[in-house]
């Protein structure tokens, strides 16, 4: 049985299903059996047939001929092959051994019938209060389909909209047959010559064998013997997906499909989005599903962006960048849409943070703080070093905001080293110096302590004279007045000792107090607080920055963070916040020699160690990230510390540290090591190891790979305190490749913003602190290293905020609304 027979037998019965309208191939009928009447004639073999065949398409002209006679001469030409087929003929075995070496009839031109078409006379948009109908009004959506849908938190229309696709697949370049390689992402228009069942590896599968006008390929989606009732012979097809090669043969793998017909596609030869997705509901019934609800409802959402906005910056309107963020036209239109929508997420963000900032610093005055020319160059002349230049800018920031009665509400960021205690010692100085108290707050008693170490180390160089009594430290000749007198109130402290301080804060005898979170609890009362300074920002949370504010006035607040945080980030978790930044060290600070070591390279790691403690120099040895809990991570430290201290260190003194142990034993065991009476501390990655020892100069950090970049550079700081040259050693069992990338970032970066940028890149912004938990909403569209999104939206949000502070002109009715549908605790603005 012959080939060029079947296809013209495809071919024909095609243009008759077609209804004659000369459409079945490219170029018409006539060109067709021009090109191919003497590959058919060539497989007749016998001499009568043959020449009837010749007969019948000698004078064919079918393109001239009214349908009535196309249907005749289609007939005739079918019977004729039909007759010719014989009864064994009819199923070809395999597509696959089919030759393609021939010229095949041609499909109809793609690019002719594919363009995109407009969404078939659109309807009239549906009224938006349709938008908050449950996903059950529409067509095909049962409760137990609309259960499912619960799970992905869509319950009506409105979300369905913004249930956006996690990407898109570019299925929008078609390739022809002849031109296909093994790949993902091709997309063909073709005919289907063949569709049968098979079962290879004894699973029914269904097979398709796919023409266009220069070859076959063979389709095989596996394990889904259904399409065989969907798919027909002689159906036009787009077909988009992975190609490979079989055997020498190439094959289209479970390819997305979808019959070419007078709509818009949606499953191929476009940008085709994919859904996030749950049990039970599938692609290609969900994608359905949104390109109805998409082309049915997007119409329907009004534009609450005000259109000065959106004129200044070119955004598109709503409806159309929904639409086009699930079925975007190209790439372009795809961007337009995600540019849209993240401005909106980030200029709602913007909105709310906004608010809270001017909630903070209207609900009540705060007092101002003048500076004290004479104390401040005196403060400092007593350093022995000048500041540097981002150190005098950002002091510069905060006495210019201490002299306002609007409460400061400053991030000073900068890392380990930079200078922030100082800087922050001068502000503290001009507000005892205003006669207001102060309070230095640090997430962990251990720092408290270091704080309160430096803080009255500065305050001694200025002073001529101390005294302590009752745990009071009070500095003699800094004050023209008094003597300005410092406690630290930790928990360890006695609780008759505490209580004594907590008196001497309320009667205002106390100008400065050093401590924990203690410091904001009810207890504490203070007489005239002006200036709180938070240490280590992502242990206190907005709301323990309002609990401050509760403390009777309205104190100026400074945020310090040695976590530096891309700036992108910090607009948007503290954009209530103004920043400062310090961004250079003082001259002359080392570069610590940070090495990634191989898995193999361990005991070249431990002799390195070995080395430096016997130069009497010090060690950290950082376990690594146990996920599960603290519980789970103290046993895992314990057993390294154990193992390290009989089997790799047995002549050294090691010490151990973690989450679990109480504050007392922490305290003696970074005391000891402190001390130098401990050559190496073990520690887990989740102890506060922001402790100072010069002589600590080498760093072990285990499964680096599991740490982000800050975090490890974080670490990292804890060496390179002292003179010494300091190290750091990274190892990493198995890291994958972007952990391979992170780690020779760390390698060659000292700075921690341009590591904290990689990390936002790399690894994305739960790596500062999970957004979820700072009370943001989702980001969907919007990424946070979106800079200029950002900084538009920012700059949007602060001139609307200028203009109209509670969103009450009329132009600004549907933001508002948006706004509280998004923020429905912003109370502040109304
Ligand atoms: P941070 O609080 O940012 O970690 P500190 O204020 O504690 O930094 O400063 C770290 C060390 O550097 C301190 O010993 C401090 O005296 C010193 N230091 C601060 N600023 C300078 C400067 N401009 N030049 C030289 N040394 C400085
Ligand atoms: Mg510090």
């Amino acid at each position: 049985m012959s080939l060029p027979i079947e296809r013209l037998h495809a071919v024909i019965a095609l243009e008759k299903k077609k209804g004659f309208q000369n459409t079945a191939v490219i170029g018409g009928f006539d060109k067709f059996l021009a090109n191919w009447a003497a590959e058919v004639a060539t497989s007749i073999s016998d001499k009568t047939r043959l020449t009837k065949f010749n007969s019948y398409i000698g004078d064919f002209d079918y393109a001239l001929k009214a349908i009535a006679d196309r249907r005749l001469s289609i007939e005739n030409l079918l019977s004729f092959v039909e007759e010719f087929r014989t009864p064994t003929s009819v199923g070809v075995k395999s597509g696959l051994s089919k030759p393609v070496d021939m010229e095949p009839p041609q499909i109809a031109e793609p690019s002719a019938i594919y363009k995109k078409k407009a969404p078939k006379s659109k309807a009239p948009a549906a009224p938006p209060s349709s938008l908050s109908l449950p996903v059950t009004t529409l067509k095909g959506i049962s409760e137990a389909t609309a259960a499912k849908y619960k799970k992905l938190g869509i319950t009506g229309i409105r979300d369905l909209l913004y249930h956006f696709p996690t990407r898109h697949v570019d299925y929008s370049q078609t390739a022809k047959i002849s031109s296909l390689l093994p790949g993902p992402d091709q997309t063909i228009v073709a005919n289907i010559w063949e569709v049968r069942l098979t079962t290879p590896g004894g699973r029914r599968s269904t097979e398709a064998i796919l023409g266009d006008e220069t070859g076959n390929i063979r389709a095989l989606w596996f394990n889904n013997p259904y399409l065989v009732k969907q798919l027909h012979n002689g159906d036009r097809v787009v077909i988009s997906g992975r190609v490979s090669d079989w055997k020498g043969r190439l094959v289209f793998e479970s390819p997305e499909w979808e019959k070419l017909e007078e709509k818009e596609l949606v499953h191929t030869g476009r940008l085709v989005p994919v859904y996030p997705l749950t049990a039970g509901l599938f692609p290609r019934a969900v994608r359905k599903l949104m390109k109805e609800v998409v082309d049915g409802f997007s119409g329907s959402l009004s534009d609450y962006l005000p259109s000065t906005i959106r004129q200044r910056r070119g955004l598109t309107d709503l409806p159309s960048a929904i639409s086009h963020a699930h079925f975007p036209e190209d790439e372009l239109s795809k961007n337009a849409a995600r540019v849209r929508l993240a401005f909106d997420e980030l200029f709602f963000l913007q909105l709310g943070v906004l608010a809270r900032k001017r909630a903070w610093q209207h609900s009540q005055p705060a007092s101002a703080i003048p500076t004290d020319k004479t104390l401040f160059d005196r403060f400092l002349k007593s350093l022995s070093f000048s500041l540097t230049g981002a150190q005098q800018k950002s002091l510069n920031e905060i006495l210019a905001d201490l002299k306002r009665t609007e409460a400061m509400s400053r991030l000073l960021q900068g890392e380990v080293g930079s200078g922030k205690t100082v800087v922050a010692t001068a502000a503290i100085l001009m507000a005892v110096a205003a006669g207001f108290q102060a309070a230095f707050m640090a997430p962990t008693e251990i720092l408290a302590e270091q704080h309160f170490r430096s803080l009255t180390r500065m305050l001694e160089l200025l002073s001529t004279e101390k005294q302590i009594t009752e745990g009071v430290t009070s500095y003699i000749g800094i004050l023209p007045d008094r003597p300005l007198s410092v406690a630290l109130l930790i928990g360890d402290a006695k609780e008759s000792g505490k209580t004594a301080i907590r008196g001497r804060i309320k009667n205002g005898d106390i100008d400065l107090v050093i401590g924990t979170h203690a410091l904001i609890q009810k207890d504490v009362k203070f007489k005239i607080l002006g200036l709180a300074v938070i240490d280590e920002q992502h242990r206190f949370g907005v709301e323990q920055r309002l609990s401050l504010r509760q403390k009777g006035t309205n104190p100026h607040i400074l945020v310090m963070t040695a976590t530096p945080i891309p700036r992108t980030l910090a607009l948007t978790l503290y954009g209530d916040l103004d920043l400062s930044v310090i961004n250079e060290l003082p001259p002359g600070r080392q570069t610590i020699k940070t090495r990634w070591l191989k898995p193999e390279q361990r005991a070249s790691a431990y002799a390195f160690i070995r080395k430096q403690v016997d130069l009497k120099q010090q060690a950290f040895i950082i376990c690594p990230l146990v996920e599960e809990s603290e519980a789970v991570q103290a046993r895992a430290a314990t057993a390294e510390y154990e193992n390290l201290k009989q089997d790799v260190f047995p002549d050294f003194k090691l010490g151990l540290l973690h989450g679990r142990m109480p504050a007392v034993e922490k305290d003696s065991v970074m005391g000891a090591f402190s001390a130098g009476k401990l050559d190496i501390l073990v520690s887990t990655p989740v102890i506060e190891v922001g402790i100072d020892v010069p002589n600590a100069t080498v760093m072990l950090i285990e499964s680096a790979d599991r740490f982000g970049l800050s975090q490890l550079h974080q670490f990292r700081g804890r060496v390179g305190r002292g003179t010494e040259q300091s190290y750091c050693m990274l190892l990493a069992e198995n890291p994958s490749e972007v952990a391979n990338a992170r780690l020779s970032v760390i390698e060659k970066t000292q700075d921690g913003f341009i590591l904290a940028e990689e990390d936002l890149k790399l690894r994305g912004p739960g790596e500062f602190f999970g957004t979820r938990q700072s009370g943001l909403p989702d980001l969907k569209m919007a990424k946070l290293s979106d800079v200029p999104i950002l900084e538009m939206a920012r700059e949007e949000a602060t001139r609307l905020f200028q203009e109209d502070p509670g969103l009450k002109k009329p132009e600004h009715r549907a933001l508002y609304d948006e706004l509280i549908r998004i923020w429905p605790q912003t109370g502040e603005w109304s």
